[in-house]
């Protein structure tokens, strides 16, 4: 059979330790036998980030502005550990957040739901995903320990020099302050690229704040996403057959509990990094969850939402076998090849990545899988495998689809 021709490269981001070695077995077994598999490659593994004085990472999110979709794998963000592990120049930055900085982005969190894997809450069928506001808010605060009574005051100067002034609180002891911000340019961002996703995925978008409690704060939030959605998307909404939702982010929370699923939770900063937690291990694990970076002018960052599974590194390096998911990599690849056919409008490439998430999917279901979902499975006829072997069985069922 000829091998699917790609018109645009992917912009190919390499990464670290076990997933380094997933990356590898994935695009050997998985593409490279039924795809002229064309991409533009950065490694962003530390050594290589060192080398470079981390220009890598800078260049490869420059390449995914300009190619508009990209796949990366999971790399190390470097502690005082990795320091002399890696006998590094300096800690360098998280490649993510140096990526999401450029890129002004979205993360959009989603399970993968697979028969024999059960979420913990009865009636979720379909997935949900988070989309977490990854800016400002509590994340880049300033904070005042209160030594003693006195007065607290929120104070606003402008350019001009003219005053905005408000008393926060009279102290008659001792307590704390926090100050916090967000812009309207980010806010504005983030609702983009969530009403972007929702036309996008054809899901229904909920986004909820506590707007009646921080009445210009929150409140500010919710204007901004419904004065972006009636200018720009109530119409394209109506003919996508979706919907998009505000409510208090209590009722949010109870209505989640209660739904079917199949729709995007849109949260503020703190609350998607709380609900994104809850929601992923609910549904099982995190080695099936998929995330992807979406900016507000259109391009693409597809990921696995874990690390890089260093444990499973550290034994693999020893010679002792591992049984590491690739589930979520997988799909890293298929999302980044399935908007490259998109785009570029070759539907082979959209038809090869829907198969391939099928076969991965049906494999599972079939009672092969790796030891993580081995252990939480609901399926009883079930066999365990490496992580090698679990990639050439994904290529066995696709071969036989
Ligand atoms: P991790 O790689 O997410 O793994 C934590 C544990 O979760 C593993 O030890 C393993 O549990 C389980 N696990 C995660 N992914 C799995 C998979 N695919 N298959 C099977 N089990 C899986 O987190 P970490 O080991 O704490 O972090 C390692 C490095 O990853 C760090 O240097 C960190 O900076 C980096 N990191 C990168 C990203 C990213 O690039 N997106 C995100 C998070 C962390 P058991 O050991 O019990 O089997
Ligand atoms: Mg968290």
């Amino acid at each position: 059979m000829e091998k699917i021709k790609m018109t645009t490269p992917l912009v190919e981001m390499d990464g670290d330790e076990m997933t380094r070695i997933l990356w590898k077995m994935i695009k050997d077994e998985l593409l490279l036998p039924y795809i002229d598999l064309k991409t533009e490659y950065y490694d962003l593994g530390l050594e290589h980030r060192n080398e470079t004085d981390d220009q890598v990472t800078i260049d490869s999110a420059e390449a995914t502005k300009k190619y508009g979709v990209a796949v990366k794998c999971a790399t190390i963000t470097p502690n005082a550990a990795r320091m002399t592990e890696y006998n590094l120049k300096e800690m360098w930055k998280s490649p993510n957040g140096t990526i999401r900085a450029a890129l002004d982005g979205t993360v959009f969190r989603a399970p993968i739901v697979v028969k024999g894997i059960e979420p913990c809450v009865r009636n979720w069928e379909k997935p949900i995903t988070l989309a977490r506001h990854a800016y400002g808010d509590v994340y880049k605060n300033t904070e005042i320990k209160v030594p003693g009574a006195g007065r607290a005051e929120l104070v606003f100067t402008a350019e001009d020099g003219s005053e905005i002034r408000e008393t926060i609180h009279n102290f008659a002891g001792s307590g704390i302050l926090q100050g916090i911000h967000n812009t309207d340019e980010s806010i504005s961002s983030f609702a983009k690229a969530c009403f972007n996703y929702a036309l996008d995925t054809k899901q229904d978008l909920w986004f909820a704040t506590k707007d009646t409690i921080s009445k210009k704060y929150d409140h500010n939030f919710k204007d901004i996403f419904q004065d972006i959605y009636e200018k720009e998307y109530a119409g394209k909404f109506e003919k996508a057959g979706i919907e998009y939702f505000y409510t208090l982010i209590d009722d949010a929370v109870a209505r989640v509990m209660k739904a079917k699923g199949g729709f995007i939770w849109a949260c503020k900063n703190y609350d998607g990094d709380v609900m994104s937690d809850m929601v992923s291990s609910a549904f099982g694990s995190l080695a099936m969850m998929t995330s992807v970076l979406v900016s507000p002018s259109g391009v693409y960052e597809y990921e696995a939402a874990h690390g890089t599974v260093q444990r499973h590194y550290y034994k693999h390096l020893k010679g002792e076998e591992t049984s590491t998911n690739s589930v979520a990599t997988i799909f890293a690849w298929t999302g980044a090849l399935r908007k490259r056919g998109e785009l570029d409008s070759i539907p082979e490439l959209v038809t090869f990545a829907d198969k391939l998430e099928q076969a991965t999917l049906q494999t599972i279901e079939n009672g092969k899988m790796t030891k993580d979902l081995a252990l939480i499975t609901s399926l009883t006829d079930v066999t365990v495998l490496n992580s090698g072997n679990f990639i050439k069985a994904v290529r066995d069922t696709y071969e036989e689809l």
